[in-house]
């Protein structure tokens, strides 16, 4: 399938759309057009595991590749992740249902499509005929970071350099990272947040000077954020899996519509859904959860988008962003898919931090979604709340959701004229992950040492250690290096040499 500019004219195939990354003048690729998966096609995957079920609805984007290769490909990615089932969606008593998606190598969702994401890239090289390593630069709010290094540690002919907000990630994430195996791979601290961090790569993606710098080391570089349709794209496929799953086990019936709230950041999780929405799965409201930098929250509301405000470190670090990529995917899809008007919108937000929409374009999007915002109170209330009633420990991320989609069954229930649905939450990352924050909200306990926090969540909850975390407790810290925002691309030539 073709893909096109949300800023411009440009039109790619696939392959060139994921070996580049993003589209000439900051313009991000979207699909030409969303695929649809009928009824028929719908009921044809009820049987078929994860990866099968994969392989059929990325293969309506990404046609050009072999679909056996593809299909083989997500089945080795999933492999590697623990039990046999990917993303098993689990029943709480309260009748919500949660999506797990962090059984992944790193333990976060960003596993479910960064494990096949070097597949994407190196056949899309290869389709092209592209004859340059590759270069993936990438920025993180701490999850991305470690799933890029993970999948493409030790891979041939790619290099990654990761960058991350020093101060920005929870230190388990930060371990994590800095522990990485692979010749081929560098991780870097960049004393600011994580927007200067992912505005730094955008501009290095954008800069000539750069991109020839790179070009003359005899690489081609590309991104491995969610701006990338290859990372995008496989996000898909678990709203329709999820879907699926809820019929074979008798829960709704084929066609009726199910709600998801998904933990927002930088847009990609949740613009995924509206994705499959768009495919024709049923889905009914999206909900956009967010944390105290609720931007999402009152843009939704309001349909004015406005960054200048005070950033929040919060114990969701994942999602402490102001800058939301992928909003401008959606942002275009409301314009009619105007790629003049996005660009001007674009604009206005990258010199003025704000931009608005018309009240038709922006009653349009409410009509697909419900935002609202966790104070911190709100998730730590939250996820011990859960746990003492259904003895489920969550991470901070997913607590900030089911504190979203607790409200709003609650808003729902007091009001007539709205549906109740199955919801479905989605539980972005292992308590593991952040294990302090976890422990200080199931037990109003601080412990310095990550590792400690691990053991008393694990005495706590009887939750399996997943061997990602108990692997990097004795591991030597490799990457020290933090630059200042303005050094990111210094950094990056040190790295190439
Ligand atoms: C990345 C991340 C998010 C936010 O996802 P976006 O696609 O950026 O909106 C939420 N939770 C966790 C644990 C994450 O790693």
């Amino acid at each position: 399938m073709n893909f096109v500019s949300t800023r411009g004219e440009e039109r790619v195939s696939a392959p060139e759309a994921i070996v580049r990354g993003m589209a000439g003048g900051g313009g991000l690729f979207v699909p030409k057009r969303f695929p649809e998966v009928s009824k028929e096609e719908l009921a044809d995957m009820l049987p078929l595991d994860y990866p099968e079920r994969a392989a059929r609805i990325l293969g309506k984007y990404f046609d050009e590749y072999d679909g056996e290769g593809l299909a083989a490909a997500l089945r080795a990615a999933y492999a590697k992740f623990e039990g046999n089932d990917p993303a098993p969606l689990v029943r709480m008593e309260s009748g919500v249902y949660m999506l797990e998606l962090f059984h992944g190598p790193t333990c976060a969702f960003k596993d479910m499509a960064l494990s096949v994401f070097p597949y994407l890239l190196k056949e899309g090289c290869k389709l092209l005929g592209v004859k340059e390593k590759i270069l993936v630069a990438a920025a993180t709010s701490g999850d991305t970071g470690k799933a890029a290094l993970e999948a493409f540690a030790g891979k041939e002919g790619v290099k990654v350099i990761v960058f991350y907000p020093e101060e920005g990630v929870s230190k388990m994430q930060k371990l994590q990272m800095c522990t990485q195996d692979g010749e081929n791979v560098n991780v870097v601290a960049v004393r600011g947040n994580f927007d200067e961090c992912q505005n730094g790569v955008k501009k290095i993606f954008r800069s000539e000077k750069c991109n020839a710098y790179i070009k003359e080391k005899g690489y081609l570089l590309t991104s491995a954020n969610s701006i990338n349709v290859g990372r995008l794209l496989p996000q898909v496929c678990y709203y329709f899996s999820a879907y699926l799953d809820l019929v074979s086990a008798d829960q709704i019936k084929m066609g009726e519509k199910v709600d998801f709230c998904v933990p927002t950041g930088n847009f990609g999780n949740i613009l995924a859904g509206y994705y499959a929405k768009r495919m024709g799965l049923p889905v009914g409201t999206l909900l956009c959860a967010s944390n105290k930098n609720c931007v999402l929250t009152d843009f939704f509301r309001t349909g004015i988008y406005d960054a200048k405000r005070p950033f929040y470190r919060t114990m969701s670090p994942s999602m402490d962003i102001l800058i939301s990529s992928n909003l401008e995917r959606l942002v275009f899809e409301a314009s009619g898919r105007n790629t003049a008007l996005t660009a001007e919108r674009m604009k206005q937000l990258a010199s003025t931090c704000r931009f608005s929409l018309p009240s038709e374009e922006i009653s349009g999007l409410q009509e697909s979604f419900y935002a609202a915002t966790a104070s911190e109170d709100d998730t730590v209330e939250c996820i011990y709340e859960f746990f003492e009633e259904y003895g489920y420990p969550m991470d901070t991320h997913t607590g900030v959701a089911m504190d979203v989609a607790q409200k709003y069954l609650e808003k729902i229930e007091d009001d007539t004229m709205s549906e109740k649905r199955p919801m479905i939450v989605v539980s972005t990352a292992s308590p593991y992950k952040c294990p302090q924050d976890v422990l200080y909200a199931l037990t109003g306990n601080d412990v310095k040492d990550s590792f400690k926090g691990v053991k008393r969540i694990h005495l706590l909850t009887a939750m399996k250690v997943p061997e990602a975390i108990k692997s990097v407790r004795y591991k030597p810290i490799r990457f020290k290096t933090a630059v200042s925002p303005d050094k990111m691309f210094s950094a990056l030539q040190t790295f190439l040499g």
